[in-house]
């Protein structure tokens, strides 16, 4: 039984008074939120102060990226042990925006894995295609390219801290959505390739998040499909209401 996440990515959203107020919006509005794993990521500047509020509440924090290095002359990188002292237990690594603005590559995605795994933080690794890949029939060579890549040296036993984040770019920030057969096919197809990585046992434990415009309305559909194990979520994590609506889908969908 693979237990539903669901993460909230703020990305560059909110100063640390805003955050504070979203999160504790979250935690009085939030209910049986123990029932799914819920996650978010907050900007690095807000870590701690999201983190302080969140006291004995279910809810854990993520940072959206870290470096590699344990401290150095890397001007403007934040290390793993920086971020796991401002309260993360969690990391999102990779995601499409980092690869596509910031030149982030399957290599660099994988040290930062290693690096986070060997702070025993745990990374949710970003993987997806472009509209233009999609369009290209390339979707699943993309998708195994990224995994390998980015999985590169990893045991068995790393895999058990590891959550993977399917995120068509094409469905991000968007409006568009995959269609639950879209999703349903490359979730399998992403476990299939795990479990020729790792065996199926391994494959079979590995959870694999949706994200792309996933929001109250198509949340349930998207969350009950039997490879989908959670929600990355942007927009719809910035506002309290819509991010708890979808909370209790994922808790609806852990019924099912
Ligand atoms: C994301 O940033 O990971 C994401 C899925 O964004 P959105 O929900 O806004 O499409």
């Amino acid at each position: 039984m693979r237990k539903i996440i669901i993460a909230g990515n703020w990305k560059m959203n909110n100063t640390i008074s805003q955050a504070q107020d979203l999160i504790a919006a979250l935690i009085k509005n939030g209910g049986d939120m123990h029932k799914v794993e819920v996650i978010v990521a907050p900007p690095f500047t807000a870590l701690r102060s999201v983190y302080d509020i969140l006291g004995q509440s279910s809810v854990h924090v993520a940072a959206q990226n870290l470096f590699w290095e344990e401290s150095g002359a890397y001007t403007g990188e934040v290390s793993p042990m920086m971020v796991k002292e401002a309260g993360c237990k969690w990391v999102i690594i990779g995601h499409s925006e980092r690869r596509q603005i910031f030149g982030e590559t399957d290599e660099t995605v994988n040290k930062r894995t290693a690096a986070a795994l060997g702070s025993e933080l745990k990374p949710i690794v970003c993987i997806g295609e472009t509209l233009e890949e999609r369009d290209a029939g390339q979707t699943f060579d993309v998708l195994h390219r990224q995994l390998d890549g980015g999985l590169k040296g990893l045991t068995e036993e790393n895999m058990a801290k590891i959550t993977i984040a399917y995120e068509p770019v094409w469905a991000i920030g968007t409006g568009k959505t995959a269609t639950p057969a879209q999703a349903q096919e490359a979730h399998e197809k992403i476990r299939a390739k795990l479990s020729s990585m790792f065996g199926a046992g391994v494959a079979e434990k590995v959870r694999i998040l949706y994200g792309g415009s996933m929001k109250p309305a198509n949340a349930l559909e998207l969350l009950s499909l039997p490879d989908v194990d959670g929600g990355l979520i942007g927009g719809a994590s910035l506002k309290a209401h819509d991010f708890v609506d979808i909370i209790k889908a994922g808790i609806e969908a852990e019924k099912l």
